[in-house]
């Protein structure tokens, strides 16, 4: 055995339908099955060759790679094996994506949670969200894709609730000529930070009056009839990159999985998917012999998959998309996710593995997503309200009796900043009543003016700084020195 850093491993991948079982060359881009509209899936058919090595080879190699300068292993790619080992290091696009910490709740939050908790903050992608994961995948496959082809234009096209196309922008602007990016969004239905992302990253910006969905629909048509390359999670090179998450939360805790809890938001389901998927492989391999158990997270406001899993027989099991209504958890906020059936997939194969239970979904309310996140960030989290959203299905689990010694692990799938508005509309009491959300005193917190505007105008310069500090003074109730 050897320990090679750089991987001299190539796999021979195929997508798979899961439609219809149908096997496509991934020499051609394809977004969904040509034969049954179906999603793919990305296999590599060498995959039982990895086995030669075990589960401490590998461990050793990602281990080994952790501290390496090389870009291209740098990022999510430390695991090329497992993950894309079609690429050539010089078509791997790496921003910075990956690497984002694991930080333990403080003893106060773990304490009054009764819970040992982390956040794993994958706000610190570049784009600020994990679709980063998904983009450095997805990016890097077009770029070997147009040297192969010789291609002289690809037009990167994709529906988003915000996140996906800050991270499609980012990197199609960084990888430039041929690709170019069109983002398109539910007008009104992103933040004005993630719809400012994009517009810096100088995509062309669409808006589309309604929800997520309705851009999805728009965005399936033009896959159908027009030569556009699609990034919304339907494409399958985005679920790999996505894997590492994964890759990451076994790799920090050394390999151990065992009493370990993930929490995942679910919205278009690509990002759960990929973390069972990630999990399986590294299970398949040795490199962890025990799966975590995964938790999915949605809001009552957009909950299909928590409707589909609700009855505990398969056979009563009956999908639905479902009308969305607002939520804080706006990156989730999607009635019908198109990675189902590979949820479906991946949750089989997973319970089949972990027992029954190793993969549920936890239903939260509104009210609780945002003092999730509140509460979280109260208590040194950079959290986003889908990384509140875990924080509330980490409470709901705990009061039904499913976790109780186990160390859970939260996804904050986005910064904080990125959907700050909603904490604004939390402290000065203006969310619509669609929401549902009811501030308390305790979680509110807002600036307070010390001293009039008219004061500095008219007071001397010395006279201002002395009386704004007294007015501090008294505020706080300072006492003097000595
Ligand atoms: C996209 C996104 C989600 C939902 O992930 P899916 O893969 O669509 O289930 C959750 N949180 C944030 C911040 C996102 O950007
Ligand atoms: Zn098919």
């Amino acid at each position: 055995m050897s320990i090679d850093i750089f991987p001299s491993y190539r796999g021979s991948m195929e997508y798979y339908c899961l439609g219809c079982s149908a096997r496509y060359d991934i020499n051609e881009l394809h977004y969904t099955c040509p034969k049954c509209g179906g999603v793919f899936l990305l296999e590599d058919l060498d995959f039982e060759a990895l086995k030669e090595d075990d589960g401490e080879v590998w461990r050793k190699r990602f281990d080994a790679r952790a501290c390496s300068k090389d870009a291209s292993l740098r990022g999510i790619f430390r695991y090329y094996e497992i993950m894309a080992p079609v690429l050539d290091p010089e078509d791997i696009v790496f921003l910075g994506e990956g690497h984002t910490p694991i930080i333990p709740a403080s003893k106060a939050l773990t304490e009054k949670l009764g819970v040992s908790m982390s956040y794993k903050n994958d706000g610190q992608n570049p784009s600020a969200s994990f679709k980063d994961r998904g983009m450095a995948c997805a990016f890097s496959y077009l770029k070997a894709l147009v040297r192969k082809h010789g291609w002289d234009s690809v037009l990167t096209v994709c529906a988003s609730t915000g996140d996906t196309s800050a991270a499609a922008a980012l990197y199609a602007a960084y990888v430039g000529d041929p690709i170019t990016s069109v983002v398109i969004l539910p007008q009104g239905k992103v933040t004005p930070q993630q719809l400012a992302q994009p517009l810096g990253s100088g995509a062309v910006v669409l808006e589309v009056p309604g929800v997520f969905d309705d851009c999805m629909k728009v965005v399936e048509h033009l896959a159908d009839n027009y030569r556009v390359a699609l990034l919304n999670s339907k494409n399958a090179w985005r679920i790999l990159g996505q894997e590492s998450y994964a890759f990451e939360v076994a790799q920090w805790y050394n390999w151990e999985m065992a009493d370990k809890a993930v929490f995942v938001p679910i919205g278009n389901a690509g990002n759960v998917t990929a973390i069972m998927s990630g999990f399986l492989k590294l299970h398949s391999l040795g490199v962890i012999d025990t799966l975590p158990r995964i938790f999915g997270v949605q809001s009552s406001h957009a909950d299909p998959v928590y409707r589909y899993y609700k009855a505990p027989k398969s056979e009563d099991r009956k999908y639905e998309p479902v009308s969305v209504t607002p939520s804080v958890a706006q990156a989730a906020m999607i009635g019908n996710p198109v990675s189902f059936p590979r949820v479906k997939y991946f949750a089989d194969r997973y319970e089949a593995l972990g027992g029954a239970g190793s993969f549920q979904v936890i239903q939260v309310e509104e009210q609780a997503i945002i003092e999730g996140m509140l509460l979280a960030n109260r208590h040194g989290h950079i959290s986003c309200t889908q990384g509140g959203e875990c924080l509330a299905g980490l409470i709901a689990a705990k009061e039904l009796g499913l976790i109780t010694t186990e160390t859970a692990i939260l996804d904050a799938t986005a910064h904080s900043l990125k959907f700050i508005g909603f904490q604004d509309m939390y402290f000065t009491d203006s969310f619509p009543d669609a929401y549902g959300i009811t501030p308390k005193k305790e979680f509110v917190n807002a600036p307070e003016l010390v001293i009039e505007a008219a004061e500095k105008e008219r007071l001397s310069e010395k006279e201002y700084t002395l009386k704004a500090a007294e007015a501090v003074v008294a505020r706080l109730g300072l006492d003097r020195k000595g």
